[in-house]
């Protein structure tokens, strides 16, 4: 099966970091050496590659990094891969170095810059999906989706110990600029009140109407959770303080819960996951696949063309959004 073109990958991590990013990694390098494939990590993304930034990974390189949350090979965003020049310049160290594919472990910007690198040059390229939001097509989950769930029930769960001491309404704003995966599950998995996301528009009467009904039905404390891109269009100060001016009876209180939800050891889900995505991108590579994507869907390791994991959207479940208002009664 193996094509003899395939001697060489190189792996890199692009764009926002996630957990299960050096789990990625160490897939990809184990499954290159179990293919008697050489593998190079790339460190700092697009812009090692540019700069020719990278060390030659075997086996062991790449041990006790599994339960390690950032990545190993480092993140960045590079101005300079988003010109021709750039692009020209990688493509220099690629062809020096002998480099027959790529890797890329990153959001829909970094399959985006990957894709017109292989349209300019020929070189294939496979995306891993690494970003906790889980807003790319193509894969139900992303890498560092569900520690990024588990780590926003963790801390909500903690916040509502002092909401209910002190009788307060909090809101706690969540990842998500234009996806409310976060919000939506996290909001359900640690018994919101009231759940805002990007996709559904609450409009603020019915926020406040709600509001108003779970105190008068006997709650002291409540937890709204907020997506950072909430349709109603107010940032979550500003959400804040229109409840407090409206709804006198609560004192309202916000938790911006920001970069820790990227951070910390990747959940058992992400790392199996990571381990199944790196295997199937180096195994696809072999079997002559480019330009595609990575992803899981009803369980088994699916690819997905760059193209429309890139344009396509990740779509919100309708039922747990039913079973969210059902839960608020
Ligand atoms: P996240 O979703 O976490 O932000 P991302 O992969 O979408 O991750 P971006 O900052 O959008 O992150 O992209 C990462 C890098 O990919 C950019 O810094 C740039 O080097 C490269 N890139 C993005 N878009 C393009 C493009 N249109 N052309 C060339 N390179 C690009």
């Amino acid at each position: 099966m193996k094509s003899s073109k395939i001697n060489k990958i190189a792996v890199l991590t692009s764009g926002g970091d996630a957990p299960g990013m050096n789990a990625a990694i160490r897939s990809v390098v184990r499954a290159c050496a179990f293919h008697k494939i050489e593998c190079i990590g790339v460190y700092k993304g697009y812009q090692g590659l540019i700069e020719g930034e990278f060390k030659i990974f075997n086996a062991r390189s790449v041990n006790n990094i599994i339960n390690k949350g950032g990545t190993k090979l480092k993140s960045a965003r590079s101005k300079e891969f988003r010109t021709l020049e750039g692009r020209q310049k990688a493509f220099e160290i690629v062809k020096e170095n002998s480099i027959d594919a790529l890797v890329v472990i990153g959001g829909d910007g970094s399959f985006t810059g990957g894709m017109i690198f292989q349209k300019e040059f020929g070189i294939p390229v496979i995306g891993i999906p690494g970003t906790i939001d889980n807003d790319i097509f193509g894969t139900s989950h992303t890498l560092g989706y569900d520690t990024a769930l588990n780590t926003v029930v963790e801390v909500i769960d903690k916040i509502r110990d002092t909401a209910i001491s002190h009788s307060r309404l909090f809101f706690v704003e969540v990842m998500g600029r234009d996806a409310g995966h976060i919000a939506l599950n996290t909001g359900i998995g640690a018994g919101a009140e009231e759940i805002l996301i990007p996709e559904e528009d609450m409009g603020l009467d019915r926020l406040l109407e709600s509001l108003k009904k779970s105190k008068i039905s006997g709650k002291a404390s409540s937890i709204v959770v907020v997506a950072e891109g909430d349709k109603i269009g107010k940032n979550v100060f500003e959400l804040a303080e229109y409840v407090e001016t409206n709804l006198p009876d609560y004192e309202v209180r916000v938790s911006v819960l920001g970069h820790m939800q990227r951070g910390g050891a990747p959940s058992c889900f992400d790392r199996v996951l990571a381990s199944r995505m790196g295997v199937k991108a180096v195994e696809s590579l072999m079997e002559g696949e480019s330009s595609v994507m990575v992803g899981i869907q009803n369980g088994q390791m699916t690819l997905t063309p760059l193209s429309k994991a890139i344009k396509g959207k990740s779509k919100i479940n309708t039922e747990l959004i039913r079973v969210s208002e059902i839960m608020t009664t």
